[in-house]
């Protein structure tokens, strides 16, 4: 029996995507290894977002040469869709398949035997048209479910849409049948996930359902007992999907909105889709239905042409906006984006320093939300994860808690009363009936 491992570099997506293209593999009669499990074949999903992704892919490749003199090395994923002829030169790479290819490896790659030539499969980004059906199945937990693929807006610091191609969706008949199939392995949390998750609907160029359609048929699928959406743009985030979600049997309140910057300068330098004012409007509304919904936000720092000035606005506010905690990007330059040609770029010094400060707010932020949810009673999803005698989960409303090891609770729902936060920034808990879960 072959074996084969896999490295996955990025997003949600991609770990969703790795997780199906595993199971394509097993199905075929291979056996998926870890990755210094002396593979005879390694499958390499990388990310184009992430840093140094050329300097990544290099040592991973090296890594898995040192392990597997002889292995058959695959590379795909964005990376590979955008510079497939670069990374066809990085020594030990036997393939680079791109976005239209990546789910045909085992036919187009058959036997995985090693050639003088590497192998280039990347057809331009336009013939990514299909969409390919994906969920991963790495913990009992949480699983990620592909509903969308691909981005049609044009935000100038993103090369996503150049990596993954057009929006487009799988139908919601098909993401039915999925989220039935995860419920039947025993998995409790479904996270919706895609490139522009709000823009579900489009097949073959044409809209054909809206995302609100999906998450109503989703909410009755029974044997899933929680739904997260991963994020959803706010020009997206129309009030009855907040409505639906704060009436819901199985979504949970907790949404994650991109802002990127709080100075409508520089939303419109980046070609947004919305204004500061229509964000505070999607929290006002959220915040009215659901008091106690959790409100992620991605914000990107030092995009050319940020002042002082327009950086002060953004944090100013981002300080008086009633959210629950930041992911702070530094903007670094993309090839092939209109952002670099725009303006004058930041130091990098200062991108760190603005960086530094969002970060310190963040904390802040999540702070002050966990705080006001102590004394209230959540349910609580146990992981698997177990450090120093305590496992973790995570609340309805997104609230990191702690809790005193009992391998009976794993991957199970409590309801626990949320009691203080303990150094390591989790909330400890109390069971809701009985005081048994705190050390
Ligand atoms: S919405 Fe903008 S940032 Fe998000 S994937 Fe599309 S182009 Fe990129």
């Amino acid at each position: 029996m072959r074996k084969v491992a896999f490295y996955t570099l990025g997003c949600k997506l991609n770990f969703s995507e790795t997780s199906t293209i595993s199971r394509m593999f097993e199905e075929k009669g291979y056996k998926k290894v870890e990755f210094t499990d002396t593979p005879d074949i390694f499958i390499i999903n990388t990310c184009s977002v992430t840093e140094n992704a050329d300097k990544k892919c290099r040592k991973i490749v090296r890594e898995a040469r040192k392990i597997s003199p002889d292995a058959y090395i695959t590379i795909i994923g964005c990376y590979a869709q955008l510079k497939p002829k670069e990374i066809s030169e990085i020594p030990g790479v036997d393939a680079v398949l791109g976005a239209a290819e990546k789910f045909r490896l085992l036919e187009l790659l058959d036997g995985f035997v090693r050639t003088e030539e590497t192998k280039v499969l990347a057809s331009e980004i336009e013939g990514a048209t299909t969409f390919n059906n994906a969920f991963s199945i790495n913990d009992r937990t949480r699983t990620f479910l592909k509903i969308q693929d691909g981005c049609d807006y044009s935000c100038t610091f993103c090369t996503i849409p150049l990596a993954r191609g057009n929006s487009r969706s799988d139908t919601i008949t098909n993401i039915i049948q999925s989220a039935e199939e995860i419920a039947a392995t025993g998995v409790k949390e479904i996270v919706l996930t895609g490139v522009n998750t709000g823009d579900f609907g489009i097949r073959n160029g044409k809209r054909e359902d809206k995302f609100i359609d999906l998450i109503r048929e989703l909410d009755n699928v029974q044997g899933i007992d929680r739904i997260r959406i991963s994020s959803i743009e706010p020009n997206l985030l129309h009030d009855e999907v907040i409505e639906f979600v704060a009436q819901s049997k199985r979504f949970v309140p907790h949404f994650h909105i991109p802002l990127q910057s709080g100075s409508d300068k520089i939303l419109k330098m980046m070609r947004r889709r919305y204004l500061s004012d229509l964000y505070v409007s999607r929290v006002e509304k959220i915040r009215s239905v659901m008091p106690h919904c959790c409100i992620g936000v991605d914000v990107i720092v030092g995009f050319p042409g940020e002042t002082d000035e327009d950086f002060l606005e953004t944090y100013r506010f981002l300080n008086e906006l009633d959210i629950s905690y930041l992911h702070v990007f530094t903007y670094s330059e993309r090839a092939n984006t209109p952002a670099p040609d725009l303006a004058e770029p930041v130091p990098m010094k200062v991108r760190h320093e603005r960086s530094r400060m969002l970060r310190t707010l963040s904390e802040k932020k999540r702070r002050k939300f966990y705080e006001e949810n102590l004394n209230k009673t959540e349910i609580v999803l146990f992981e698997e994860d177990i450090e120093n005698g305590m496992m973790h989960g995570f609340t309805n409303n997104y609230i990191r808690v702690a809790a005193k090891y009992d391998p009976v609770l794993i991957n199970e729902l409590k309801k626990v009363k949320l009691i203080s936060i303990n150094t390591s920034g989790y909330v400890e808990v109390e069971d809701a009936e009985q005081v048994v879960l705190t050390h």
